[in-house]
């Protein structure tokens, strides 16, 4: 059997297969590859020169020590060669010399839209050792619904997190001040850009509100964009207490129309014009996607009285026949389960926005890609 496939397969394919297979086995190393050009601040260096750097002159600015110089090389190169950098000849003269850049996606690695707290985060250990358990989490039984009864405290029981941890991720958040932050962080970071892309876009889902309520609003870094280009909008940032506690028992007011509310949103929602669940519905699963909507349709008024609810997730599928943005929302969709989330498609949300019992005649405004703005409505 195995003799006749090898006969069957041309040498190039055979190669094409391995590559393929190993490829995949190890494609861990471009994201550790990627974390310690972050670690070292490589793209930083790379900005501060000018957009450009010798290999010399980032191991200089990244102290790397100077025996290590050809191992920063395959770093930079394995980086080069996978779309972080760029890598061109320093001059003409056949020095062999290469000189490194940023490619579009390695600049958002610097500079006022970084988004570079969320590489800490998608490499932390406790997050990637989640994963090594998934074939035993698949074959065993998922805690039944009853079983997790007062979900707002037990989320993400049961999920893979839990399973290698023996906690949730919110719980060893709030009693790991370390994973507190780099969480945080990542969401501030890549709340700030993809805000002002929505607002910039779709800037009019805010106007006219007099007030909004940012369910699971994080430290509050996205709402803050929110507020300042919308300063007549009294913003509220709903977060558990080890995300927000500080600011809400301070009564932290950001730029005047913004304030802090320590709480549980499968208990209640502050009331306000509108309620925003920004990357907050991929971590829960239906049912408790259900509840979370429930809580805020009490918050808000009724349709005729301008009430919604906007969500800015992912949509799967919206876009066909690019194989990156496709790979992506698999990896996302897998990514989630970790927590027991998932990204969803069409029919997935519309069951949710139903069985919560907002109006069929949601509005799904594409962004970027799969990446969207929903309006629902009570
Ligand atoms: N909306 C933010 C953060 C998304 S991460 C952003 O897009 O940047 C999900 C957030 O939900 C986290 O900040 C987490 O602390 C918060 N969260 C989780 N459980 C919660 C609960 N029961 N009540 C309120 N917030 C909660």
């Amino acid at each position: 059997m195995g003799l006749k496939l090898l006969a069957e397969v041309s040498p190039q394919d055979l190669l094409v297969a391995l590559a393929e297979l190993h490829n995949h086995t190890i494609g861990y190393v471009k994201s550790m590859a990627l974390k310690c050009a972050v670690d070292l601040g490589i793209p930083a260096a790379i900005h501060r020169r000018g957009g450009s750097a010798t290999l010399a002159e980032i191991a200089s600015d990244a102290s790397v020590h100077p025996a290590r110089l050809p191992d920063i090389k395959r770093v930079m190169e394995l980086l080069s060669a996978s779309g972080i950098f760029t890598a061109k000849p320093a001059d003409q003269g056949g020095s062999g010399a290469v000189v490194y850049g940023l490619t579009t996606a390695g600049r958002f690695l610097v500079g006022y839209r970084n988004i570079s707290p969320v590489v800490p985060f998608l490499t932390n250990p406790l997050v990637v050792s989640s994963f090594f358990s998934m074939s035993d989490w698949l074959r065993s039984e998922p805690t039944t619904a009853a079983a997790a009864a007062g979900a707002g405290s037990s989320s993400g029981s049961g999920s893979l997190f839990e399973l290698a941890h023996g906690c949730a991720q919110a719980e060893m958040a709030s009693k790991d001040a370390a994973l507190n932050g780099v969480l945080n962080e990542s969401m501030a970071a890549d709340s700030q850009l993809f805000l002002e892309v929505v607002i910039f876009d779709k800037g009019r889902i805010f106007r006219g509100l007099s007030s909004l309520v940012d369910v699971g609003g994080g430290n509050g870094a996205g709402t803050q964009v929110i507020a300042k280009a919308f300063p007549r909008i009294k913003c509220t940032v709903l977060d558990l207490p080890h995300v927000v506690g500080q600011q809400a028992a301070a009564g932290a007011a950001g730029e005047g129309n913004l304030q802090f509310v320590a709480g549980d949103m499968f208990e209640s929602v502050p009331s306000a014009n509108a309620a925003l669940l920004k990357n907050v519905l991929n971590h829960w699963g239906h049912d408790d996607c259900v509840k979370i909507l429930a809580r805020c349709k009490e918050a808000i008024p009724a349709r005729n009285a301008g009430g919604k609810v906007i969500i800015i997730d992912m949509v799967r599928g919206s876009v066909l026949g690019d194989s990156k943005v496709s790979e992506m929302e698999a990896i996302q969709n897998m990514f989630m389960m970790y927590v027991n989330g998932a990204e969803r498609d069409e029919s997935e949300w519309k069951a949710i926005f139903s069985d919560a019992g907002f109006s069929d005649d949601y509005k799904i405004m594409p962004v970027l890609g799969p990446l969207s703005v929903i309006e629902i409505y009570p």
